[in-house]
């Protein structure tokens, strides 16, 4: 295979449903038509083996989560996403691997009308990197630095999930089905919050995607904002699937709860979003969504975190960091 049957067999023509594509994969540069009165938004991830994912991660996975990923940035900043772009290095072009990986990617792509407009292939250690375009109307992104002491705290959804997963993973442990599977796809298959976000604007005083884990995450809207916060352990939301995957292993002693409220804090890779609302707009928020309330935005230069007998609780790790 050709590099140039690879991109035609694979990646190009596989979505083609936006009008302002004006020329997309096959030609020295895609061209894009921009959109009046709104700002673009750019977002870049990279996944690289060994790092990101195993030699034994699913193809189909990766494609999907590449652009996941990437995309839950955009939902973070209250973005409408348009394109992407791919940069695919490959150790050597396998019909098999390539089918599922696309497969994955464009499954992720389409659910939100994204298209494909270009990217470059080349031959190396396996490496995915996805970038992401989209629109927010001019003065209304989600930004990290519009916290203010007062506002309250919200998830999206359940956190500690894919943290969770990944333990398992980690330590062979099998999970009893159907809640096991489920776990193990929001580790490998996550769904970013696009909706969200977009319901989002004008609303959120701050927002950013769960990738690092909570408290890191919270920490850089506290950093950006120049506030403190305080968690209640207690609210943080569990899913029915952490509880029943959990109920096993603490009744075993294979897991302590302090480890599971660790895993929620500083686990990372749940994608939900992490927002503040002025207190007198939350009431706004009340709607269809199930928005869970965390805690409250303070005007002290740390996050706290207390349980429900309001003891104090100081958080060892925070999340990941590629470089500490
Ligand atoms: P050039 O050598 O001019 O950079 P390439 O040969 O790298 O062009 O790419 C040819 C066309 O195929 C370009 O339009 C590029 O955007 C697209 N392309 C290359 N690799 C990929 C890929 N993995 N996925 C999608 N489009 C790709
Ligand atoms: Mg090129």
């Amino acid at each position: 295979m050709t590099e140039f049957e690879l991109i035609r067999d694979y990646f190009d023509q596989r979505c083609t449903f936006r009008d302002d594509v004006l020329l997309g994969i096959g030609d020295d540069a895609a061209l894009l038509r921009p959109r009046a009165s709104m700002a673009q938004a750019v977002s870049i991830d990279t996944l690289v083996e060994g790092v990101h994912f195993n030699q034994d991660s699913s193809p189909y996975a990766l494609g999907w989560k590449a652009a996941a990923v990437n995309l839950s940035d955009l939902a973070a900043m209250g973005a409408e996403p348009a394109w992407a772009v791919l940069s695919l290095t490959l150790p050597h072009a396998n019909p098999e691997w390539l089918r599922e990986f696309s497969n994955g990617l464009f499954d992720m792509l389409s659910r939100f009308k994204v298209q494909l407009v270009g990217g470059d292939t080349s031959r190396g250690p396996l490496a995915v990197t996805v970038l992401v375009q989209g629109f927010v109307p001019d003065g209304q992104a989600l930004r990290r630095g519009g916290a203010r002491p007062g506002d309250w705290i919200y998830l999206s959804g359940p956190v500690g999930m894919a943290g969770l997963a990944l333990w398992c993973r980690r330590h062979q442990v099998d999970l009893p089905q159907p809640n096991g599977r489920l776990l193990m796809e929001s580790l490998d298959l996550p769904v970013p919050r696009i909706e969200t976000g977009l319901k989002l604007r004008g609303l959120a005083s701050s927002a950013i995607d769960i990738s690092d884990g909570l408290l890191a995450d919270l920490g850089h809207i506290c950093s950006a904002s120049k506030v403190g916060a305080m968690i209640d352990t207690a609210k943080i939301p569990r899913s029915a699937e952490f509880s029943a995957c959990t109920r096993p292993l603490l009744e075993q002693g294979l897991i302590s709860e302090e480890t599971l409220l660790s895993l929620q804090l500083s686990g990372g890779d749940d994608y939900e979003l992490c927002f503040t609302v002025p207190a007198t707009r939350c009431p706004d928020l009340l709607g269809d969504d199930d928005y869970y309330c965390i805690g409250e935005i303070d005007d002290g230069d740390q996050i706290r975190c207390c349980d429900e007998q309001g003891q104090l609780l100081i958080p060892e790790h925070t999340g990941f960091d590629h470089f500490s």
